[in-house]
């Protein structure tokens, strides 16, 4: 049988279980705290979280755009490679198609190198055979100047040469005539006999080309001795120039060439008017001039009055202007003309070049 506690018992049992559930309500507090806190972090940690996962769903994102690009790019470039490989595949075939062509282009090169080199060789023959026929004709023109300059000669030389058998005749008959019309049919003598020793002259120089004789000579002597060799008629006025200039040159010849220009201006002016010769210094070189107050010259026969045996007048023997132009050639200098009025220019060099001294052929 059991026994019941007593009240003393009793009342310090109360008291226990006061204490104790007084000790269970604190820790309950406590624990309540606790876990209250604990809540409280927990809800921070949970929205913490959901920022961290919000920020991860944003890079989420942006990685997915990002992947979609390199995706897309990916794809772009696989098709650019594709079309790569298509124009690689393109240019081996065009290079295949060069190729072939180069060695085709070769082997025509080759066959147009071996061409040209027969061509050359054709070439050097045909021009061998044109030398040969130039010569031929050279020589068969030769003799037809050397023709036609004796028959010109001839005929030239039978108009003074009757003129000194008609004067001879004249004077013969007329053994007493005044001294005035004497000295007339002697200036007529004279003429005649100077027109022929100038075309005999004209001719010798123009067959017979000699060497050069070079020296050191003042200009305004050779026109001296120019004018002095040449018949002036009393109303031709010749103006020469007032300094002088030394070259060296061939003087004799020099002044072949001089009254030959002085002759043809007294016949362009028909024994009336001006020849002006203007001389001027180049430093290295002459230039002289000779003009005259003739006609001057018409443009179409300009290009042919150095031609040899050209010629405008009845007597004339057309070799002046050429004999004048191979003389100062060989001097190594130009001579050319301009009309109208006409002037005819001469340029030569103070010291003649060296590959002028060479003998003429
Ligand atoms: P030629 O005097 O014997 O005719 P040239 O060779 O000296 O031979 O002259 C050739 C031609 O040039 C002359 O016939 C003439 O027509 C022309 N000519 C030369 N000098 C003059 C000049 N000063 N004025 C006009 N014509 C000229």
């Amino acid at each position: 049988m059991t026994q019941q506690p007593t009240a003393s018992e009793k009342k310090s049992l109360v008291e226990d279980l006061g204490a104790l559930t007084g000790r269970a309500f604190k820790e309950l507090d406590a624990t309540k705290t606790e876990l209250q806190e604990k809540e409280k972090l927990l809800n921070q940690l949970a929205s913490e979280s959901m920022e961290k996962i919000k920020e991860l769903s944003k890079i989420n994102h942006d990685l997915q755009d990002k992947v979609g690009f390199l995706l897309d790019m990916s794809a772009s470039m696989n098709k650019k490679n594709d079309e790569l490989v298509k124009s690689n595949h393109e240019l081996e075939q065009q290079k295949f198609h060069y190729n072939k062509m180069t060695m085709e282009l070769k082997e025509k090169l080759d066959r147009v190198l071996s061409k040209e080199k027969e061509l050359s060789m054709q070439r050097d023959f045909l021009a061998k055979q044109v030398d040969e026929k130039t010569q031929d004709l050279i020589k068969a023109a030769k003799f037809t100047v050397i023709g036609e300059l004796a028959a010109r000669l001839a005929h030239d030389l039978r108009n003074p040469l009757s003129i000194i058998k008609n004067t001879m005749d004249i004077m013969r008959i007329k053994p007493n005539m005044r001294v005035e019309e004497r000295l007339q049919h002697f200036t007529r003598f004279d003429r005649a006999v100077q027109r022929m020793a100038h075309q005999i002259d004209d001719v010798l120089n123009f067959v017979k080309r000699s060497d050069l004789i070079l020296q050191s000579t003042s200009i305004l002597t050779v026109l001296d001795s120019a004018i002095a060799g040449v018949m002036v008629p009393s109303d031709v006025d010749i103006s020469k120039p007032n300094s002088d200039i030394q070259i060296n040159c061939d003087s004799r010849k020099l002044e072949a060439v001089f009254s030959n220009l002085i002759i043809n201006s007294i016949q362009a002016i028909n024994d009336k008017g001006k020849i002006k010769i203007r001389v001027v210094d180049l430093e290295s070189s002459i230039q002289l001039e000779f003009e005259d107050t003739g006609p001057g010259i018409s443009a179409d026969i300009l290009p042919k009055i150095f031609d040899p045996l050209f010629t405008t007048k009845q007597t004339g023997t057309g070799l002046g202007l050429s004999i004048c132009k191979s003389i100062v050639e060989q001097h190594g200098g130009t001579i050319s003309v301009r009309s109208t009025p006409a002037i005819f220019t001469i340029r030569l060099p103070k010291n003649i070049p060296q590959k002028y001294e060479i003998p003429n052929s």
